[in-house]
């Protein structure tokens, strides 16, 4: 199963796979910036609940309302 977010530790913005484009610049993450989640609950309880550190990209996420 592959991932279907996409969390970026440097900036820490949460991006949907589906729907990112260049504007996410989801090839720009280094790989020891970048942690996939499979779901949404996961990915905005990471590394704990109390403490998560990932807010939703306004590009990818505002994408998946429109089209919803
Ligand atoms: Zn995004």
């Amino acid at each position: 199963m592959s991932a279907k977010f996409i969390g970026n530790i440097s900036t820490r913005k949460l991006h949907i796979l589906q729907y990112a484009d260049g504007r996410c610049k989801i090839k720009l993450i280094r790989a020891e910036n970048k942690k996939e989640f499979n779901s949404l609950e996961e990915a905005m309880n990471y590394p704990d609940k109390d403490h998560p550190i990932f807010s939703k990209c306004g590009n990818c996420f505002k994408k998946m309302e429109i089209e919803k």
